[in-house]
């Protein structure tokens, strides 16, 4: 009686297990006419946020940037990109039409997590040390005439809001940043005082979103690229606006016709979202209840916690890992979403990597490969319904730029899309499902004339191309 108490025993944890991942997957599902709402919907909600501020979630952020680099730009600038989990620093060599990037040298350096959560001088204090220990490297393979002054085109990957190409106040901390005091300040105003006291001498000549030096870079390298998507820590895009279609746009109109707009799309909403309970909890325990749901959908920072959240579940309701629920289960953020990614890459019939996953970050031993292979159902569940929520978003923005079909005539216009980030470059399902998802969406005729491109790093290079059409010399060389 024994054995067969506990052989019910297992067949009821499987079935409860089964029904949660069942649930999960109907909760998450994103057929083509969920994906279609969702699209609809960020249009109508880029529509609202151009009407006015505060017209929708999505703030629909000014750049200032009403030029994309052409090719022209030259001499040396800086570039320094903060955001993720490391800052990058970045030094250029333009050499105008013919020379182009003629040389070029960066460094990383990771944020020290008590950073990211300290004072606003402590984390700017950090940024100008390892900036100002860059510049002293430079040596003299680069070229710049004496009596000028370094400029700098300054990567914020926070929304903000924007009174000049070279100022604006930071409107909320996001993904892992939590700094009181900030929001409001002028981020170029904090960095700057920040360079006075590393004895830096170094101006700021353009202040830009991610997305909107991914957008510059890689129209630099490609003239039909009118949009870029970061799929990183955090999401968000960014994409050429007519500015005549900006009602909230109260300056003269700008000689190309254009503005570039940075969505801030991460802050998304709508009821057409798939939200399930584990979303929900993620969101709560979160540093910003309440803010960047399609961001804690989608981006990097969150799916590895999705899953954690779930496979808890499991062990809670489900017995899934054993009697007892493993503790490191209930640590937020412990299985980050690289861990997650190789699980769903697994291709070893006994799915060993999920295995020694499991292991490494929960310590959870000798797991079933029924048990790793309904793991590994909850990578695809949750990947997949990121990544077709962020194609969704991408063919919001076709739909509001009329390229979500084609043109009149057989004119058929190239779009590209730029895209950056972590998750976009290294998690493949994730990215291949992204690609599939916008075919599906647009069908095969309009899909064949859009194209996403990977720009790589594209955010640095497009901000020092932006500090050199900004820079404070240029009317010295124009002709
Ligand atoms: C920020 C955006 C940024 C994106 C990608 C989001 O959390 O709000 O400004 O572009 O992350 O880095
Ligand atoms: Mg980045």
């Amino acid at each position: 009686t024994v054995v067969v108490r506990r052989r019910m025993r297992s067949s009821g944890k499987w079935a409860r297990a089964a029904e949660i991942v069942r649930e999960l997957e109907e909760k998450c599902a994103t057929p083509l006419g969920r994906m279609r709402q969702v699209a609809d919907a960020m249009a109508v909600e880029m529509h609202a946020g151009l009407a006015s501020d505060g017209g929708s979630k999505l703030k629909m952020l000014i750049s200032y940037v009403d030029n994309l680099p052409t090719g022209n730009e030259s001499g040396l600038f800086y570039a320094l990109d903060l955001g993720g989990t490391n800052f990058r620093v970045l030094r250029v060599q333009l050499g105008g039409k013919d020379g182009r990037v003629v040389k070029q040298e960066s460094a990383e350096v990771s944020i020290p997590p008590h950073l990211m959560v300290g004072t606003s001088d402590d984390l700017f204090d950090f940024i100008a040390a390892a900036l100002a220990k860059f510049v002293a490297s430079e040596g003299d393979t680069f070229h710049q005439s004496v009596d000028r002054q370094r400029e700098l085109g300054f990567t914020f990957s926070f929304p903000v809001k924007q009174s000049s190409i070279a100022s604006g106040t930071l409107i909320k901390w996001t993904k892992g940043f939590k700094i009181n005091g900030t929001a409001g300040e002028d981020v170029v105003a904090e960095l700057t005082r920040a360079m006075e006291r590393q004895n830096l001498d170094m101006r700021v000549t353009a202040l830009v979103n991610d997305t909107i030096g991914t957008l510059a870079g890689g129209r630099y390298y490609d003239n039909d690229v009118v949009a870029a998507v970061i799929l990183g820590t955090g999401t968000n895009a960014a994409y050429v606006e007519r500015a005549q279609a900006i009602p909230k746009w109260h300056g003269l109109l700008p000689k190309s016709g254009d503005m570039v707009i940075n969505m801030e799309w991460g802050n998304f909403r709508s009821s057409h979202l798939p939200i399930t309970e584990y979303d929900q909890a993620l969101d709560l325990e979160s540093l910003n209840p309440g803010e960047q749901i399609f961001e804690k959908l989608i981006s990097g920072m969150y799916l590895g916690d999705i899953l954690r959240r779930v496979l808890l579940k499991l062990a809670e309701v489900a017995a899934f890992f054993g009697d007892t629920v493993p503790p490191k289960l209930k640590e937020q953020f412990i299985l980050r979403t690289p861990v997650m990614s190789a699980m769903h890459h697994d291709t070893t019939s006994d799915l060993r990597v999920v295995g020694s996953k499991l292991k490494e970050t929960f310590d959870i031993h000798n797991t079933s490969l029924k048990a790793r292979r309904m793991v590994l159902k909850l990578c695809d569940i949750i990947a997949k319904r990121g990544a077709r929520l962020a194609a969704a978003g991408i063919v919001g923005i076709l739909k509001k730029q009329g390229r979500d079909t084609l043109q009149d005539g057989n004119n058929k216009q190239r779009t590209v899309i730029a895209l950056d980030g972590g998750l976009f470059e290294h998690y493949t399902i994730f990215s291949k499902t992204l690609v599939v998802a916008i075919e599906e969406l647009l069908g095969e005729e309009v899909a064949s004339t859009v194209f996403i491109e990977h720009a790589n790093d594209g955010s640095g290079i497009g901000a020092a191309l932006l500090a050199a059409s900004h820079s404070q010399y240029l009317e010295l060389e124009e002709p």
